[in-house]
């Protein structure tokens, strides 16, 4: 284990990754690039057991995503073992293949939450987003549906060049649907976000127009809506402090088992990945390599080493670093006092102005 790391509490999270099949092909999905049927979900048993080993642990919370994890029909079995196990149970979804049936379902089983992402809210624009018609009316009764029965409804607006323009709207739309929480979700660049950032990165102006928007809405909505705000960090000064810390508080458990720090964590080409049913959850957790290389502050080079905000955002993201830099064990190059800075912050600058607005969109089964 880290010598800076020598002892580290369970995790406070688990993302349960039930399967890459989705419906909706969002070109900033945060799946990976080659995704095939191949690769094989895991069955009901083996998540069950996956969710013992978790609640043993001392996991608190389960949030069960995807792809689209409604499409797997043993997800009520899934919460209900959770429930029993005393864990909170989160379903993020796209919302399109839901119906009041299943809804209900799902609440008597005991979910507690639901998160529900939109990609606008003009119909049109909306299902060129998410490449799937009528995905966006489709949400809109979902919104509704969860209302009704009265499930805790947060909505989650991924935001980034060519929406920009709905998020007063995306927030109206929230209170309206009674929504407790707001995430607006800047779009980050990792995967498909990354393939496609010069169709989505923002402006600078066009992001400190958002932020003056959800500024305005947070004082305006205090009591009403709570917002979670998600910059792009190309053009912030320092990195956010991602999954908040390498292997601290988050695990992530892929379709076919693997055990991840984060969803984008497979990216990194030298690192070997446990597998649940192969190795014990904890030990995965707490000595496999994959968890233990960059958590903490050990592993940090300079400027990181000995930069008074190491322990507050832990330096930045290891995939972004990777992705940008081609080093994942390199500060994350949004930080401004990262060499690469300069270049990262052009970067978004030109391609937001050159305006290319076509989407290469996710796909399932082909690979990237
Ligand atoms: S981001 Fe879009 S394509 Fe990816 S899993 Fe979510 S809804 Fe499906
Ligand atoms: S130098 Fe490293 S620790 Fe300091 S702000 Fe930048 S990324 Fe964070």
């Amino acid at each position: 284990m880290n010598a800076a790391s020598p002892h580290i509490d369970p995790p406070l999270a688990m993302l349960a990754e039930l399967t890459y099949r989705c419906p909706l092909r969002c070109p900033y999905c945060s799946n990976p690039l080659e995704m095939t049927a191949a690769s094989g979900d895991m069955d009901t048993g083996q998540w069950l057991g996956v969710i013992e080993e978790a609640a043993d642990m001392g996991v608190l919370q389960i949030h069960f995503s995807g792809g689209e994890p409604t499409v797997r029909q043993d997800l009520e079995d899934m919460v209900g073992r959770a429930e029993v196990l005393g864990i909170y149970t989160n379903l993020i979804t796209s919302g399109v293949l839901i119906d009041q049936a299943r809804l209900e379902g799902l609440a008597d089983r005991g979910l507690q939450h639901i998160q529900l992402s939109f990609q606008g809210t003009e119909e049109a624009g909306a299902d060129r987003i998410g490449g799937f018609r009528g995905g966006h009316r489709k949400k809109l009764e979902t919104a509704r549906l969860a209302g009704e029965i009265g499930l805790p409804l947060t909505i989650n607006a991924v935001m980034h060049r060519q929406n920009m323009d709905d998020l007063e709207s995306m927030i109206q739309m929230a209170v309206d649907f009674g929504a407790k929480r707001l995430e607006v979700a800047h779009v980050q660049y990792y995967g498909w976000g990354l393939r496609n950032r010069a169709a989505l990165v923002p402006t600078r102006e066009q992001l400190e127009h958002a932020t003056e928007i959800v500024e305005a809405a947070r004082e305006r909505l205090k009591g009403i809506l709570v917002f979670d705000y998600v910059v792009p960090d190309y053009y912030a000064r320092y990195p956010k402090s991602c999954m908040g810390g390498w292997g601290r508080q988050f695990l992530n458990v892929t379709p076919s088992g693997r055990v991840m720090p984060c969803h984008a964590a497979e990216t990194i080409p030298d690192m070997t990945f446990d597998s649940v049913g192969e190795r014990p959850l904890l030990d995965i957790w707490e000595q496999s390599e994959a968890f233990t290389r960059f958590r903490g502050t050990g592993w940090m080079p300079e400027p990181c080493r000995s930069c008074d905000r190491r322990e507050i955002d832990w330096g930045g993201c290891r995939c972004q670093a990777l992705a940008l830099t081609g080093n994942a064990a390199a500060t994350d190059p949004v930080c401004e006092k990262s060499p690469e800075h300069e270049r990262i912050a052009a970067l978004a600058a030109a391609e937001a102005a050159a305006g290319t607005d076509e989407f290469e969109y996710r796909r399932f089964g082909q690979g990237g």
